[in-house]
This record gives C-alpha cells, structure tokens and sequence, in this order.
C-alpha cells in the first residue's frame, strides 16, 4: 500500500504533541529510542516513525494516534497496579535488529 502524502489536519480543539513526547514514556518497553521505531497504521497502511505520531495525553491513558489519518494505533494506561500497552488489531510495529 503506497503512503499518502496528506496528514492529519488540526482543529482548533485538538491538544496533542508530536511523537517525540513518547520517548520517556516507551523507552522503559522498547529498545533504543523509541521514536525512532517504525509504525503500520491498521487503518490508513502508512508507515512512519513513532517521532511523527500524534500524541494525546488528556485522555484516559496516553492515546497515540496516525499522522495520516488519526486512527489509533498505540494505548498507554498505567493504573496503580500494572502499565498497558495496547496495540489496536493489525497495527505493526518494527523494531531493528540488535546492533
Ligand atoms: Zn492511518
């Protein structure tokens, strides 16, 4: 699937971050830097770094969503007992090899 070359438009009522505010939150699940990982949208098919996902975090949990098209592709919930990572049906995500 070829990658579409529109992103998602902010409203005036929308309050994210850039992925880059995920590096603390995942480094503690993923090697590396995890903003440099690649994700597959279940929705939309793009690929891109986590660097480039939207992030919300006024929601319950931490929502990441595509910079395509604001499908969810990654939950953080931490409650005071355990940390959920949740990955919606079918989104992909890449880790590199060890170097
Ligand atoms: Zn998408």
């Amino acid at each position: 699937m070829s990658t579409p070359y529109t992103y998602a438009a902010a409203t005036p009522g929308d309050h994210y971050l850039d992925g880059n505010a995920l590096a603390g939150l995942l480094s503690q699940f993923l090697p590396g830097d995890p903003t440099l990982h690649e994700c597959r949208c279940p929705a939309c098919g793009s690929t891109e770094p986590l660097a480039r996902a939207l992030v919300y975090l006024n929601c319950p949990g931490t929502v990441i969503r595509c910079c395509h098209c604001t499908a969810v592709i990654l939950q953080l919930t931490t409650t005071p007992t355990a940390t959920y990572l949740t990955f919606p049906a079918h989104t992909t995500l890449r880790l590199p090899p060890d170097r």
